[in-house]
């Protein structure tokens, strides 16, 4: 069931959950160590510091004293604390007082949250009035997990509890059904199960192997999706994996991102070696951006070439720490769906609209549902002026308006660089996945100079100071390169302007895109996307040479076809095909190679009678055309 967004009461109950919770923790181990403990979708959590190892065991337990506490209705009470009050409070709680340091950096309000007589949290509040209104039966502590302090490896493993909340009890049984089909789909699993990917430790974390069954459909999704952007008039080009480290302190990655960045290669400079201006160094890419720029940017542009509409499917490099990385969904090497549009103020907006159109169309072919749009606005820290801001978010809007989407508003959530459209999407079991975004840039295209904060920046990075031995150099180098790609375009008056520069992505990458199909199909993916669309069996050995030729009649005409060996029982052979979820197994025997026919069976529908291998391969067809 999938909740009202914005459900603030139930809010209340998660939060006031996930203190109870820790309440009850602390009554069995008072030792325990409280890290934090938000809510998050459909439920809460709590990290906690123990000697003692927490077991699936003790869930119940804590559930059990969790009502009891609930049933005593305890009030929930508020109050602001100076930072002096604070630290006497929480003075045996190190990871509060270092939350508490935190806050006071930020100059935030401190406040504590009391439950009854027997709890108090370092909390912004957000909780019940009293515990009655949180359903007895409505909640259930889930599961256990690792955590780091922070998310930093570096810092203390917490013990992390989970837990999730509904307003009443059939939604929360609900959930708990649709968690146990989602483990049944889960990508990782069914990637095992189907032989469509793996990953090892020596390839490197985070890198997915697509085996050739994946890579076929990855082959037929890549291919429609380039059919799509021709049709839609984008301009379809290959960059390179790796670029000059200038290009990314050029757009500012380097400051911005530099965690999530592999460090350049730094190989040897030889005097003379090269008479470019700009150092040897390279960098394997985090982005697609500078390189269509560079593109762009290979002669001058007329206005009349606008809006020009660069796309790529670009693999790029970003580190991700080893404890989020899961199956394909949060890797280290992925393969975007990239595009940018380069096109004059003006064209924005229908520029958007029809990024929206095309994503929508998409979506709905792999069989996504409700649509969701998301405006994330300028953010407290950003390039650029008021006046840019107010067009961008205002173009987004009214893209998303034309489109007849419904939109919500992430108040200042917006990258520093301009405004941006995230798009949702749900599965078939009603998750919300993110797909595509579609981002402004008033930063790239810009050309603007180094100033003293961007030298700081840079100068605090080791690969800086190491290479360019003092501030003075740095700043030299700095300077010399300024800010940003200076993109633009020739006016109808022969005069240069900025162009409105673009990014986006619908389906994200091809990699957390798979993982998520896999689970939104439960591994049993359309005819047009399966890897082996038609299973051929011959009964017995002696109508082999029979089903050979039904198998080179299919692939011929462009079936993927494959015969399985006679060396096992029908059954078994057959059972193995249901396995693999194969949408068509054709059995032929006596009758069938009397009559030159087969006998076909469909995935989901069972026995469909015997066919001629003409009418069937024209109803494949159809099928197939259906979906594209
Ligand atoms: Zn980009």
């Amino acid at each position: 069931m999938r909740e009202r967004k914005g459900d603030k009461s139930l809010e209340n109950i998660r939060h006031t959950l996930a203190h109870l919770l820790a309440s009850a923790v602390l009554e069995n181990h008072p030792k325990a160590k409280l890290g934090i403990g938000p809510t998050i979708e459909n439920g809460f959590y709590y990290d906690f510091d123990l000697k003692e190892s927490l077991a699936p065991e003790d869930l119940p337990k804590l559930e059990k004293r969790m009502r009891e506490l609930i049933k005593q209705d305890l009030k929930v009470t508020g109050s602001k604390v100076t930072t002096i009050a604070a630290r006497k409070l929480f003075k045996d709680q190190p990871y509060k007082l270092d939350l508490i340091k935190d806050f006071v950096k930020e100059k935030k309000q401190l406040t504590v949250y009391k439950l009854g007589n027997i709890f108090s949290d370092l909390c912004k509040g957000g909780h019940v009035k009293g515990t009655k209104e949180i359903g007895l039966d409505a909640f259930k502590l889930t599961h256990l997990a690792g955590a780091y302090w922070k998310g930093d490896e570096n810092n203390a493993q917490l013990q992390r509890v989970y837990g999730v909340a509904f307003n009443t009890q059939p939604e929360l049984e609900s959930h708990m059904e649709q968690l146990e089909e989602a483990a049944k789909r889960d990508h990782r699993k069914l990637g095992k199960e189907l032989d469509l990917f793996s990953t090892n430790m020596l390839t490197g974390q985070g890198l997915i192997l697509w085996h050739p069954k994946l890579s076929i459909t990855r082959n037929v999704v890549e291919q429609f999706w380039r059919d799509e952007h021709y049709k839609n008039n984008y301009n379809l080009v290959f960059t390179p994996h790796i670029a000059s480290m200038d290009m990314f302190v050029l757009s500012r990655h380097y400051n911005k991102y530099i965690d999530s960045m592999f460090p350049a290669m730094l190989h040897q400079y030889i005097e003379g070696e090269s008479k470019s201006d700009y150092s040897t160094e390279e960098q394997l890419k985090p982005m697609n951006c500078p390189n269509h720029i560079q593109i762009f940017k290979s002669r001058p542009r007329s206005y009349r070439e606008l809006p020009l509409r660069l796309g790529e499917l670009g693999t790029v490099y970003r580190y991700e720490r080893a404890g989020s990385l899961h199956g394909m969904t949060r890797v280290r090497g992925f393969t975007q769906d990239d595009s940018h549009i380069f096109c004059k103020p003006d064209q924005a907006t229908d520029e958007i609209r029809s990024v929206i159109k095309l994503s929508k169309n998409i979506y709905e072919i792999f069989g996504f549902k409700n649509i969701e749009v998301y405006i994330a606005t300028r953010p407290k820290r950003y390039l650029g002026t008021l006046n840019m801001w107010s067009f961008a978010e205002n173009a987004l809007k009214k893209a998303a308006e034309s489109e007849g989407l419904k939109y919500q508003i992430d108040e200042g959530e917006g990258v520093f660089y301009g405004p941006k459209i995230d798009l949702k999407a749900s599965d078939a079991l009603g998750r919300k996945w993110q797909l595509g975004t579609i981002q402004f840039d008033f930063n790239m295209p810009d050309k603007a100079a180094t100033t003293k904060q961007e030298v700081d920046e840079f100068w605090a990075m080791k690969t800086f100071r190491d290479k360019f031995n003092t501030k003075e150099n740095l700043k030299k180098y700095l300077d010399k390169l300024g800010r940003g790609f200076d993109v633009t375009y020739i006016n109808d008056d022969g005069k240069e302007e900025r162009v409105v520069m673009i990014h986006r992505t619908i389906l994200g990458s091809m990699e957390r895109f798979f993982g998520v199909l896999i689970e939104h199909y439960a591994g049993a993916f359309p005819l047009w996307l399966s890897p082996v669309q038609v299973q051929v069996i011959a009964v017995g050995e002696k109508f082999q040479s029979y089903a050979q030729r039904i198998t080179q009649e299919l692939r011929a005409a462009g079936m993927r076809t494959e015969l399985a060996e006679a060396n096992e029982t029908l059954g078994k052979r057959i059972r193995e095909a249901e396995t693999q979820k194969i949408p068509y197994i054709l059995i032929v025997g006596e009758k069938e190679k009397q009559a030159g026919t087969v006998a076909v069976r469909k995935r989901g529908e069972g026995d469909l009678g015997t066919t001629t291998t003409s009418s069937l391969i024209k109803s494949l067809q159809e099928e197939i055309n259906k979906h594209r």
